[in-house]
């Protein structure tokens, strides 16, 4: 995944013309934080997990970032995540750098008491290194308010008072109402901005998406109030299918009342082998789950005609460069799923005013972020004669070069 958006940096950095120096200086992590996490698990043995932070850019501000709670979690994972969040907060503009970490473990192999017990035990290593105005964590998979809260509760021991340290906190611990829907909702306004420059309308359209978890149930619900069919819905249990489309919000329902958590299984609805959600028949393709699920080997066969990215890295490099030969629009993951970190950045606002703002003022804000947001994507894609994502990271390195130039002010040669 880190050589998937290092090429994306590298071929927006030709298209900008920017020197080796400056090319080294945006990729290269401000800092790497690996930390040993041990605990006592509920049987008093000694546990031994690794702890990762890394802080990609602070050029435009304090660094953000999620944290993920994952077997495959290790420093380049969380690298590769790192740079993307520069590259997402620079595209929406909110006055953010990037940062992504986690813990390697498997949350569902420990009990909530070990699990708060890692977290405590992983923010006594990192506390020095994050806070309001340094690196500000958010949750990803397998992480939620619930492990914000935790967090924040530990950092103030530490620090004092301190609610705007994380993000996608617990409302009663002044989280931001609208974040948990925040990123299907940004998918919501990309693919509201793309259908009128097609002249189409939410009630043309079919919709398919993979993942059905905080991102995918979200974006199918408020699609699907729009007018949309949600034809098909794939997770990890496998994939359920409704050619009038599925009633999203039963859907919903089902998945939280069966212990799988999974969408296998949902009565009103055919089953299907969930692998086929990406060539699906649906003119509207949402990744919301993995990373790298089209590849070279499905790319020529996928049959929408949108792709939205709500996962992170869901498209390959080879995959992308056939999507675009097949006039397919990609709409990538730093511009599509930035809904989330721009409400991050709402909450993170607030706590600091020590002021709440209403659901509709975040709604209407978001709004108006991700709609300046395509708009101005849309406009370098055009100008540039470039595809989406190109278009997303020039805007975002040329936005985090500018920072970057006028802060260091011996670096020379620089254009944008
Ligand atoms: P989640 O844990 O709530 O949901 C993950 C979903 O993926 C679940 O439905 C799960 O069943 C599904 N999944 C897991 N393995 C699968 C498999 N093999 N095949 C098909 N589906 C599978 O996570 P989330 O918060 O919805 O995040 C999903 C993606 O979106 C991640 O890439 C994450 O980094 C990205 N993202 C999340 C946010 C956010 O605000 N939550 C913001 C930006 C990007």
């Amino acid at each position: 995944m880190l050589a998937a958006s290092h090429h994306y940096f590298q071929k927006a950095s030709d298209v900008l013309d920017l020197s080796e120096n400056l090319r080294t200086i945006l990729l290269t992590p401000f800092r790497v934080v690996k930390v040993e996490v041990v605990t006592e698990d509920d049987k008093g043995e000694l546990q031994h997990h690794m702890g990762y932070r890394v802080q990609h850019n602070r050029a435009r501000g304090p660094m953000k970032g999620g944290l993920r709670y994952h077997p495959s979690m290790d420093e380049e994972h969380a690298t590769a995540l790192a740079n993307l969040m520069t590259w997402k907060t620079a595209v929406v503009d909110v006055p953010f750098g990037g940062a992504k970490g986690g813990i390697n473990c498997d949350p569902r192999k420990l009990s909530e008491r070990e699990l708060a017990g890692v977290t405590r035990r992983f923010v006594e290593q990192i506390h020095d290194v994050i806070g309001p105005t340094i690196d500000i964590p958010a949750p990803d998979v397998n992480t939620n308010a619930k492990v914000m809260g935790w967090i924040m509760d530990d950092y103030s021991k530490y620090h004092g008072f301190s609610p705007g340290v994380v993000t996608g906190k617990p409302l009663e611990l002044f989280g931001s109402p609208g974040r948990e829907e925040a990123t299907g909702r940004g998918i919501l306004y990309c693919l509201e901005e793309a259908l009128n420059d097609q002249g189409k309308s939410f009630s043309d359209i079919t919709v398919a998406i993979q993942g059905f978890g905080n991102v995918g149930s979200n974006a199918a619900r408020l699609i699907a109030e729009q007018g949309a069919k949600i034809v098909a819905v794939a997770d990890h249990g496998g994939g359920v299918m409704k050619t009038d489309g599925l009633d999203v919000p039963a859907l919903i329902e089902y998945v939280k009342n069966n212990e799988e958590r999974s969408v296998a299984g949902y009565p009103d609805a055919d089953a299907f082998d969930g692998s086929e959600i990406v060539t699906w028949d649906a003119d509207v393709f949402v990744p919301a789950a993995l990373e790298e699920v089209i590849t070279k080997e499905n790319a020529g066969d996928v049959r929408a005609t949108i792709v939205i990215e709500g996962a992170n890295g869901p498209t390959t490099p080879e995959a992308d460069e056939i999507l675009h030969k097949n006039g397919v629009l990609v709409i990538p993951d730093i511009l599509g799923n930035a809904g989330g970190v721009t409400v991050s950045y709402f909450e993170w606002a607030q706590n600091i005013q020590q002021f709440r703002w209403e659901l509709d003022r975040v709604t209407e804000e978001l709004s108006t972020v991700m709609r300046r947001a395509y708009g101005a994507v849309r406009d370098v894609a055009k100008e540039r004669k470039v595809d989406m994502r190109t278009a997303a990271f020039v805007l975002a390195i040329t936005r985090v070069g500018k920072a970057a130039t006028s802060r260091y002010h011996s670096i020379r040669g620089v254009k944008f």
